[in-house]
């Protein structure tokens, strides 16, 4: 079976990957791997929030995604070093409101058997010395983070060990079982995987409807950078009024710092306004980070589904499958989309975490 992947950030790599272990030939098109959402992403894992409440079978999905997790990082690097760290997720509470909103996530979590460590303000300060006064914290032991700038380069050192192929062009639209590239060359298929982010609906060729469409959700993100990392442990800084943060420590001393939410259409643009607004809440939490050296300011585009749930599987179209809509979670849940696809495409049956999240649902 020859499978053809749309898109190469972290989905479709992770997708062409695990397809290709299994045995299926393929081909990833890309005009830039790994350059959108997923190179911007700070790569955070925190496996659930508060978020997932009222969202079971999200729920259920992230947690089978950070289940796999591990193992997923494991055979990939047999290739290549992945950029994971499992040594924790700390959610700490700066304010009265954010405590209640603390202390309602662990009651959840607890309730869920999902191992989390309720701490004081002097546990907290002990494990990251550089925070400001904070109210408790919530440990998570079993989480932490990957770096999508490493994770991506090994995911195409695998597809390619494995006999894949990595085309570096656009796709413009499908037709009679071929892709067509920007430059008019046609590349044959078996089945085609949509998994070009935001970009997934505008592929041509398909009837009306058969692919929602996904809407860019725009965020904006730094990279400060010290000698020796200033925080210990990937944290969520939880704050009203949407000030809180999600602040990702890399070993080589880079910190991460996300990110901002915008509704501004497909426009990557970083803004002075983004910039003061991430400056201004990580000066709030971590009251030494001015002296870090600045290194980066970024945006990337989240891609969300009508319904704001990721679409993962066989669309209405024969051999046409997709693969996006994972809007903030989608190297979160790279791992779990990975598996539900490379069944499909082998025609195994997917985790049973997958059907809620199938295209058919727009249909
Ligand atoms: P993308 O990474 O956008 O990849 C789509 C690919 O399709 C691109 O490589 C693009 O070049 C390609 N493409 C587009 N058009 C075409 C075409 N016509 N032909 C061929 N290829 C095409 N998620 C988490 O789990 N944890 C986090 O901490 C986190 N932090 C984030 C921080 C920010 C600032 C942002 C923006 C996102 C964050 N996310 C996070 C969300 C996560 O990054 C996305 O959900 C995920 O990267 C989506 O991956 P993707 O492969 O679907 O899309």
């Amino acid at each position: 079976m020859k499978t053809v992947v749309v898109g190469g950030g972290v989905i479709g790599l992770a997708t062409a990957w695990r397809a290709a272990r299994e045995g299926v030939s393929v081909t990833v098109i890309d005009p830039a791997p790994g350059s959108k959402a997923s190179h911007a992403s700070a790569g955070m894992l925190p496996g659930h929030s508060g978020q997932l409440y009222e969202q079971e079978e999200l729920l259920r999905l992230c947690l089978a995604s950070r289940d796999l997790y591990p193992s997923f990082i494991a055979e990939l690097e047999e290739f290549a070093p992945a950029g994971f760290r499992r040594d924790g997720v700390l959610d700490v509470a700066f304010d009265e409101d954010a405590l209640r909103d603390l202390d309602q996530q662990f009651a959840f979590q607890e309730s869920l058997g999902i191992h989390a460590e309720r701490l004081s303000p002097e546990e907290c300060a002990k494990l990251q010395p550089a925070f400001g006064p904070v109210l408790a914290g919530v440990l998570m032991p079993d989480d932490g983070a990957v770096d999508p700038r490493i994770l991506q380069p090994a995911l195409i050192t695998a597809i390619e060990a494995l006999g894949g192929t990595v085309i570096r062009r656009g796709a413009t639209r499908v037709e009679d079982h071929t892709v067509v590239l920007d430059n008019g060359d046609k590349v044959p298929f078996d089945r085609v995987v949509l998994a070009a982010g935001c970009w997934t609906h505008q592929i041509e060729g398909l009837p009306e409807g058969a692919i929602p469409e996904i809407r860019p959700v725009k965020g904006q993100i730094l990279r400060l950078h010290s000698e020796t990392p200033l925080l210990n442990l990937t944290s969520r800084a939880l704050s009203t009024g949407g000030a809180s943060l999600y602040l990702v420590p890399r070993l080589d001393g880079e910190l991460v710092v996300g990110s901002t939410y915008e509704e501004t259409g497909y426009d990557e643009t970083v803004t002075a306004e983004g910039t003061q607004s991430l400056l201004t809440r990580v000066a709030k939490f971590i009251p030494g980070v001015g002296s870090l050296r600045f290194a980066e300011i970024g945006a990337g585009l989240r891609p969300a589904s009508p319904d704001g749930l990721p679409v993962i599987g066989p669309t209405a179209v024969p051999d046409v499958y997709m693969a996006s809509g994972h809007f903030r979670m989608g190297v979160q849940l790279t791992p779990i989309t990975a598996s539900i696809m490379a069944s499909y495409l082998t025609d195994t049956t997917p985790h049973d975490s997958a059907p809620p999240f199938t295209p058919l649902r727009f249909s």
